[in-house]
């Protein structure tokens, strides 16, 4: 790399981006974002507050209008320029993401990869915003369909994946001629505001792309959620957050994209290949330490071949290696935050209460950062936290079945939908089990299955919508049907 870590913090810009404008917060309040593998402050941004929000709002509303006249291969090539200069600025886009969010470098560079592709994705798919054509079956009209960007949008996103959230948001709706506030999570702020400044560069114009970033996520969405201006909001985070936005959203009945909380089951059936498995459970649970909605949540695994997969599986957690993300050879980094580190802590120690054996890990790694051991808990009990609510975290509890019917039952004992994972090498088995499972996203005899060309989003309270693949630019436009008399028609 050809810059230290304090030149590049210096490139990220620290302001509001309000209609082409770095700005400050009219409040002159300010906020600070912590690397957790050290504890130390790394950057005191702009924290936005209501009016500012609502100057982020006019901004959009003004540029809308423009925005959305200009020709579809103009939004193509800047957010073709984008994914060029993303790809470009790679090592400063990793690097920042490993800072603010404690990721391995490896797998930020592979952010970097991912969340490009978004950008590049919906730059081909801007110029194919089909409509339909169709006869009236009575002989009265031609019938149109075309599509019109949905107009002004709240983005909010998430902490775990800073570029990829981001730009599976503001690429499509750059792509269908909308303009948006954006608001980033407080704790990974750094990577959005790189990424806007990578927009502007790229082409954008004035107004298109506001970006919010604040200490108070309710001063900035709310006022905003309440316009009536604005048509839409997209949220990538809890099921929490979003039940209380789907509920704004009702006073002006705005259209709303929500990927929200997974609990994902990762089935290994008696006739499967265990290398893979074990190999895919790696990348479904260790990936992001854990902090994934995509994460294997619950391992059920056929008794006959439980113990096997276990002690392997935990012989190659084992491997990994814990430390600062920025350091040679580390293959695992801290959590986000104090809360997380606590939450794991107690998660593990309700499933020792409850049976539970420990493998490997189990504890806390100590130091000043937010490190927990990677850990395998065997004898997990249904009964146990780990069993029903989302682990965000490097710990993988595995639990036993016997029979396909109660895999496919336990599975679906969640309120959650969003992905799944199956291990079998019976093609009639996997054919069943994907009729029976309320999931959104199924991987089989794959342990890691996002891409930007297919489409991302969940079921039941996982959330609505999808984003990536040519379902991700239909969340961004309405459809308008243009009824035109039939010449041949009698009247
Ligand atoms: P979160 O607490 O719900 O926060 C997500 C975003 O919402 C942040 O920008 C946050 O701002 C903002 N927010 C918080 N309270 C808000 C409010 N009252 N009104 C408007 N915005 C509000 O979730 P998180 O802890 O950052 O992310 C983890 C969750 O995201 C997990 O449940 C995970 O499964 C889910 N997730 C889902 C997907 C998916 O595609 N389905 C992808 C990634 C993550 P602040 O940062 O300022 O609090």
């Amino acid at each position: 790399m050809t810059f230290t870590t304090s030149e590049l913090l210096k490139k990220v810009p620290t302001g509001l981006l309000i209609d082409g404008q770095w700005t400050q917060a009219s409040t002159g309040e300010t906020f600070e974002v912590e690397n957790p593998a050290t504890g130390e402050i790394i950057a005191t941004l702009a924290s936005a507050g209501s009016a500012d929000a609502i100057a982020a709002l006019d901004a959009a509303c003004a540029a809308q209008d423009g925005w959305a006249r200009t020709s579809a291969r103009e939004r193509s090539d800047i957010l073709r320029r984008a994914f060029e200069l993303v790809t470009a600025r790679r090592d400063e886009f990793a690097t920042l993401m490993t800072l603010e969010m404690g990721k391995p470098l490896a797998e930020s560079y592979g952010e970097v990869t991912y969340g490009a592709e978004y950008l590049r994705w919906f730059s081909e798919e801007a110029v194919r915003d089909y409509g339909r054509t169709l006869p009236a079956p009575e002989g009265t009209l031609r019938m149109i369909t075309r599509r019109k960007p949905v107009g002004p949008c709240l983005l909010i996103t998430p902490w775990n994946f800073p570029l990829a959230m981001a730009t599976r948001k503001v690429a499509p709706a750059v792509a269908a001629g909308c303009t948006m506030v954006v608001k980033p999570a407080k704790l990974t702020p750094l990577t959005t505001q790189y990424f806007a400044q990578t927009m502007i560069d790229a082409g954008l114009p004035p107004g298109v792309l506001n970006v919010v970033a604040g200490s108070s996520a309710s001063a900035i969405a709310e006022p905003v959620m309440s316009d009536p201006r604005l048509r839409k909001v997209s949220f990538t985070g809890s099921t929490a957050v979003g039940k209380t936005l789907l509920k704004a959203a009702a006073d002006n009945v705005l259209r709303t994209s929500m990927e929200l909380g997974g609990n994902a089951p990762f089935i290994v059936f008696e006739d499967a290949n265990l290398d893979q498995a074990v190999a895919g459970a790696m990348g479904a649970k260790m990936r992001n330490i854990g902090e994934a909605c995509t994460a294997a949540n619950r391992f059920l695994v056929h008794e006959s071949v439980a113990e096997e997969f276990a002690e392997r599986f935990a012989a190659e957690i084992s491997k990994l290696k814990l430390g600062n993300g920025l350091d040679e050879g580390v293959t695992c980094g801290p959590l986000v935050e104090r809360k997380a580190l606590d939450n794991i802590s107690a998660l593990v120690e309700d499933a020792v209460s409850h049976g539970a054996k420990v493998l490997t890990g189990g504890k806390p790694a100590g130091g000043k950062g937010f490190f927990y051991e990677p850990t395998v808990l065997t004898g997990v009990s249904l009964d146990s936290r780990v069993a029903k609510e989302e682990i965000f975290g490097p710990v993988a509890p595995i639990m036993t079945f016997r029979t396909e019917e109660e895999a496919l039952a336990l599975a679906n004992d969640t309120e959650y939908g969003l992905a799944s994972y199956v291990f079998t090498e019976d093609s009639d088995r996997l054919w069943r089990i994907a009729d029976g499972l309320e999931f959104g996203l199924m991987g089989f005899n794959a342990g890691v299955i996002s891409n930007a060309a297919a489409p991302f989003g969940g079921v039941k309270q996982s959330g609505m919508g999808r984003e990536g693949g040519a379902e991700g630019l239909d969340e961004y436009t309405s459809v308008q049907y243009i009824g035109v008399r039939d010449p041949y028609a009698q009247t």
